[in-house]
């Protein structure tokens, strides 16, 4: 379950080659390692001269854990690395015509970005009680930042923090928001822009280990996405409880045992099965915070030829059960300590995958299901969210067709599949404290999927 191709065309000849035959060459991605740098180069933040939104954001960056050791610029000249990131600050711009500086001087400093580098917007969220030209310049931001995402190289990635109604740039998910997307973390997260819609959150007392002190439950973690899930929430420093079905018990145990958590088989269908989950989490360490709504299962088939029994498993996994497991946590004393739920959907519930109305249909329900589930925990500081997977190397893409999957691995702009562990940091990224702000929101770890939405 590894993409070969991306080392060879990364290798002397391959590249050649490639570049030759002109056929797509995917750059290496810079994940996160434990002595990763923050950044690659230095970071330059741009705004309108006289921004005061764009001096905060530099301020803001430079005094966040680890800032102190980025070289960080308002402006562009003098620099003699290549830029690791560069942050666009548009929360000021009231017309069309005020994006053109700011752009045009992103478009000198495209040319030095470091490879792996990062470019972040930073603008306000476009409403119908904006003036036209106010909203005509925030939503022009996002087509900006989609349209760059999709024109950068070498492993770089583009994306945007909006700021909604009221949240200012002092706000603790902002702050989290661009740390991670500037971060190694978000190596396949591409193209995408996050609403922070308010100002609950907390910085974490360490960085390095956000979820300290916190419980987890991560479902369907024997393999694939979630193994990946519970290790990165271990690393955070969650205790970590595994859950998925009794036939894959050897490997949810020794997975248990890996990230010094506990497992407990289960069939999350089960009518007790939320019950049962805050159960063993409370007797077992004391409280729950974290749920992470990973298992999933596929029966794809034209609506055409999907029998009754496709169409229902496949909704009674992916939505179904988390709906259930959901109202038992609501329900709970025990999940009120600003507790977080991540919800996996995928890019099929979003653009539509012919051969899977039903999983779309599960998928799709798991945004509207965090949609308004976030409201609801949001009087105990909690939230509710999504991560939507494009193309990951798993177990469940492995009995893709090759062609197939071929394909739908290079259709996105960074020309190459996630891996399970660019799920994990998105995942790890909103249940942590400082994500207090972000809730009912999907975040996109695809590449920028360049087929459907
Ligand atoms: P996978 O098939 O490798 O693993 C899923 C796990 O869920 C398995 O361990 C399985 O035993 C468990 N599971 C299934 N039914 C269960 C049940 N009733 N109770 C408890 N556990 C159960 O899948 P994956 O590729 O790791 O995907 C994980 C999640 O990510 C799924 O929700 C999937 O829909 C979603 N997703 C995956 C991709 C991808 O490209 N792999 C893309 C988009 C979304």
């Amino acid at each position: 379950m590894s993409d070969s191709y991306v080392s060879l065309v990364n290798g002397g000849l391959g590249g050649t080659v490639a570049k030759k035959l002109g056929l797509p060459r995917p750059g290496v991605l810079r994940r996160q390692t434990p002595d990763a740098p923050f950044a690659p180069g230095p970071v330059l933040v741009l705004g309108s001269p006289a921004s005061a939104d764009a001096d905060a954001v530099a301020q803001l960056i430079l005094t966040s854990d680890g800032g102190a050791d980025l070289d960080i610029r308002r402006a562009a000249a003098g620099a003699s690395a290549r830029w690791g990131a560069v942050v666009v600050v548009l929360s000021d711009v009231e017309h069309p015509r005020d994006l053109a500086a700011p752009m045009l001087d992103l478009s000198g400093a495209l040319r030095a970005l470091a490879p792996g580098g990062r470019v972040v917007t930073i603008s306000r969220e476009a409403t119908s009680s904006d003036t036209p030209s106010v909203a005509a310049a925030r939503q022009g931001v996002d087509g900006a930042l989609r349209s760059l995402a999709k024109e950068l190289r070498a492993g770089a990635t583009g994306n945007g923090i909006v700021l909604a109604g009221g949240v200012d740039l002092t706000a603790a998910s902002v702050g989290a928001a661009l740390r991670f997307f500037l971060s190694p973390r978000s190596a396949f997260v591409d193209g995408q822009l996050l609403t922070v819609s308010s100002v609950a959150g907390e910085a974490p007392g360490s960085w390095d280990r956000p979820l300290e002190g916190r419980v987890a439950v991560v479902t369907g973690a024997a393999r694939g996405i979630g193994a990946a899930i519970a290790r990165v929430l271990a690393r955070d420093g969650a205790r970590v409880v595994v859950v998925d079905v009794p036939a894959a018990g050897e490997a949810l145990a020794a997975l248990a045992n890996e990230v010094r958590g506990t497992a407990l088989q289960l069939d999350i269908t089960a009518p007790d099965a939320g019950e049962r989950i805050i159960d063993h989490a409370v007797s077992r360490h004391g409280g729950l915070d974290i749920v992470v709504h990973n298992a999933g299962i596929t029966r794809d088939k034209l609506l055409a030829n999907m029998s009754p029994e496709q169409w229902d498993s496949v909704l009674a996994v992916n939505i179904g059960a988390q709906l259930t497991i959901n109202e038992a946590l609501l329900a709970s004393p025990a999940f009120t300590r600003s507790p977080r739920i991540v919800s996996l959907a995928s890019t099929s519930g979003i653009a539509g995958n012919r051969g899977q109305t039903n999983y779309a249909a599960s998928k799709g329900g798991v945004i509207g299901m965090v949609r308004a589930t976030g409201p609801l925990l949001a009087g105990v500081g909690g939230t509710a969210n999504a991560v939507a997977p494009g193309f990951i190397e798993t177990e469940m893409t492995s009995r893709i067709p090759f062609a197939t999957r071929e394909v739908a691995r290079r259709l996105n702009s960074l020309q190459q599949a996630g891996l399970p562990v660019d799920v994990a940091e998105a995942v790890a990224f909103l249940a942590g404290p400082a994500a207090g702000g972000i809730n009912g929101e999907v975040l996109r770890v695809c590449g920028q999927n360049l087929v459907g939405a």
